[in-house]
């Protein structure tokens, strides 16, 4: 599979990355969903779930952390490797299935890109992939966030698609993730002005 790179230097950085994230992961086309938490197995990632984690943390915590600060966070990953050598990655679980995929694949980016957390590290994004934290470095933050979403929506199968007329939505159900996820890819690949064309053709 010859993948397309896109058009800016930081683009084309990411993409690549991305590409060897979808390799590793097995995947042969551009166009196939990646499942994040396949990926994590082969990342040596643990992707445990809340529950199995809530009873290690106090009742307050708990209750703030799917109560009233559930849109504060959107995962965490411990600094500290197990004692088998995984990486503990919580993500949270109000969130649906679309927007656990784009947190847990920025996980498995800092874990790929190399990047070391200084400790627990907590990603609270919003829904449209903005850092709603201070604590950050966000350089590496950008980093992790967008090679994670170009492994997700690869460059190449994106312009395929805006260039068949899919929307936005249908797009973003191809691949598992929320619209917004496409709607970031595809204004930073510049796509932005063919997919509006394309939209206003289709009518
Ligand atoms: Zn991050």
């Amino acid at each position: 599979m010859i993948y397309e790179l896109p058009p800016t230097p930081k683009g084309k950085r990411y993409e690549m990355r991305a590409i060897g994230l979808r390799e590793f992961a097995g995947l042969e086309r551009d166009d196939q969903p990646l499942d994040p938490f396949e990926l994590a197995r082969y990342a040596n990632l643990l992707v445990a779930e809340f529950e199995q984690v809530a009873p290690l943390l106090s009742e307050a915590t708990v209750k703030h952390l799917i109560g009233d600060g559930k849109d504060m966070w959107s995962g965490g990953a411990a600094s500290h490797q197990l004692p088998d050598g995984r990486k503990l990655i919580i993500l949270n679980p109000t969130h649906n299935r679309n927007r656990q995929n784009a947190t847990l694949m920025e996980e498995i980016s800092h874990v790929f890109l190399g990047h070391k957390p200084s400790r627990l590290a907590v990603e609270t994004r919003s829904k449209d992939g903005k850092i709603i934290a201070r604590d950050y470095n966000a350089e590496i933050e950008e980093e992790a966030y967008s090679t994670g979403a170009a492994a997700l929506v690869p460059y190449s199968a994106l312009k395929r698609m805006i260039g068949r007329g899919m929307t936005i939505r249908e797009i973003a159900r191809h691949f598992a993730v929320s619209p917004a996820l496409v709607e970031f890819r595809t204004k930073v690949s510049l796509l932005w002005d063919t997919y509006r064309d394309s939209i206003f053709a289709g009518r």
